[in-house]
């Protein structure tokens, strides 16, 4: 387990098969996937909310996990907090018109709800892992830096 913790923002999108997938997803990834790696926020909470969730994501990395083309978690999270390092697009996972069909209650959810959980959680898994790699790579490249080693292309041996 990485100990990088990474914010996964879901909108709230209720009223329709993405938004409720994006829900779903994100909740699969914290509860279980990456149970321990992954902290998330209430976006309704965070949008009326003060500064402490504001800093949410000047304190962690995040993937904003939207469930249309209108954005509402990644436009939230920059609009009060700060830029957003991955978007899960879920409308481009399920198809735009799936992500769109309308639902009233969890009972509606169609049969094969499970499986775009699934392929979502896997991509919100996906962009968590690149962001995890990229900051290791960033933290051992300034260590190269720090200690001389990495610097002029030089080898070891002392010979420059
Ligand atoms: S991104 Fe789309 S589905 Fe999600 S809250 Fe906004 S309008 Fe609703």
């Amino acid at each position: 387990m990485s100990d990088i913790k990474i914010g996964v923002v879901s909108c709230s999108g209720e009223e329709c098969l993405g938004g409720t997938i994006s829900r779903l997803a994100t909740r699969k990834v914290l509860e279980d996937l990456r149970l321990g790696e992954a902290v998330t926020i209430c976006l309704p909470l965070f949008i009326a909310g003060g500064e402490e969730e504001r800093n949410f994501a000047k304190v962690y990395p995040t993937v904003a996990v939207d469930g249309c083309s209108k954005l509402c978690a990644m436009r939230a999270t920059e609009k009060y907090s700060g830029k957003v390092n991955a978007v899960v697009k879920v409308d481009e996972i399920i198809g735009k018109e799936r992500a769109l069909e309308e639902l009233v209650s969890l009972r509606e959810l169609p049969s094969d709800y499970m499986e775009l959980v699934d392929k979502v959680a896997q991509e919100i898994c996906k962009e968590m892992d690149k962001i995890s790699s990229d900051i290791l790579t960033k933290q051992v490249e300034e260590e190269l830096k720090n200690s001389g080693e990495g610097s002029g292309g030089c080898c070891c041996c002392g010979c420059k």
